[in-house]
């Protein structure tokens, strides 16, 4: 097993050596998935690499201050007509999460690995995983620290976004005095810390508060109260005038019930198919929880695409949880 700096100088040989990159983050992603797609970038773009970045999807309107959010590729709009044998994938526990971007990555692709998950099955020619890392934006600070580049408040925004979205506006337990100290940097370079957390944490739009609305009187508990949770269909999405991204922060109202231990969204993709989003207050471990389902995540916050109908997939997912508490 390779220490930490090994893999952060086989990381720095494998950007330095090769060109042409494709940059890819998780389906849905969230803002250390956008903030850690830029900064390889932008770390390429300083070291006169030609890359291209690119997602299964759209990247949430509320990052579209990003230094070149807007460069990102998104599939279900725009086309990629070709391949690539150099690919980065940032922020991802398993080769499935890039969705279907995996369609531009050559049959010999040589992949490097960039991700913060306990659950991250180590995919790829070469890894650069610290599963105590706060964000996958943490690991990037510390590489970017690796090259002697400039840095400027672009490359700070992105690492600051990463860093507050991953830790919940550092309340969560991974705010680590790493995590504070790379802050106290990054607001030294002139990050505007308090817009920011208006921006990705406090501002809602009028279709998320209409979609939370119809997830809370969904909301249900165990008898015991130790289990909370709550649904929202397509046709929720759909008379809300909802994307995915409102769907952000509404599993956290069945988490935060006094008493309860595991809170939990179903979000019924169609007839066949439930995204379950997984947050513990501490005694359930839900990454392996919803490994059992074929998903991952953290400790305390863990996702899994289940097979079945919304009754189905709450009858097997509150099962397991009951196995686990
Ligand atoms: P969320 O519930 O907000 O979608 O995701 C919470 C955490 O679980 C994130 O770290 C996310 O990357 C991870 N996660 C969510 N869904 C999946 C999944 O289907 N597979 C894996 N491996 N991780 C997931
Ligand atoms: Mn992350």
């Amino acid at each position: 097993m390779q220490s930490y700096e090994q893999s952060l100088q086989q990381t720095r040989k494998f950007l330095l050596e090769h060109d042409d990159y494709l940059v890819v983050s998780h389906v849905q992603p969230d803002g250390d998935a956008v903030s850690s797609t830029l900064a390889v970038g932008w770390l390429l773009s300083c070291l006169g690499k030609k890359y291209t970045m690119v997602n299964e999807g759209p990247i949430p309107s509320r990052m579209e201050y990003l230094w070149q959010s807007g460069e990102i590729i998104n599939l279900t709009a725009e086309a990629l007509t070709r391949q690539y044998s150099h690919v980065i994938c940032v922020d991802c526990a398993d080769f499935q999460r890039v969705g279907r971007t995996q369609q531009h990555f050559a049959s010999d692709a040589l992949i490097l690995n960039i991700d913060h998950h306990p659950t991250n099955n180590g995919y790829g020619a070469v890894q650069l995983i610290k599963p105590d890392a706060a964000a996958t934006a943490e690991i990037l600070f510390d590489l970017l620290k690796t090259f002697g580049v400039q840095w400027d408040i672009d490359i700070a925004t992105a690492i600051y976004t990463g860093l507050l979205t991953d830790t919940g506006g550092f309340r969560y337990n991974n705010t680590s005095a790493k995590v504070m100290a790379a802050v106290s940097e990054l607001l030294a370079l002139g990050v505007n810390g308090p817009e920011l957390a208006e921006t990705l944490l406090e501002e809602m739009t009028l279709a998320q508060v209409k979609v939370l609305n119809r997830a809370l009187t969904t909301l249900q508990m165990s008898p015991e109260g130790d289990i909370a949770w709550v649904h929202v269909t397509p046709q929720d999405m759909l008379e809300c005038g909802a994307a995915n991204e409102d769907l952000e922060g509404i599993v956290n109202y069945p988490r935060n019930i006094r008493g309860v231990e595991v809170g939990i969204l179903f979000k019924v993709i169609d007839e066949q198919a439930v995204k379950a989003s997984l947050r513990s207050a501490g005694k359930v471990d839900v990454a392996a929880l919803a490994q059992v389902f074929g998903g991952g995540g953290h400790t305390r916050a863990a996702g899994a695409r289940i097979n079945g109908t919304l009754e189905e997939a709450v009858a097997q997912v509150l099962e397991e949880v009951k196995r686990h508490l």
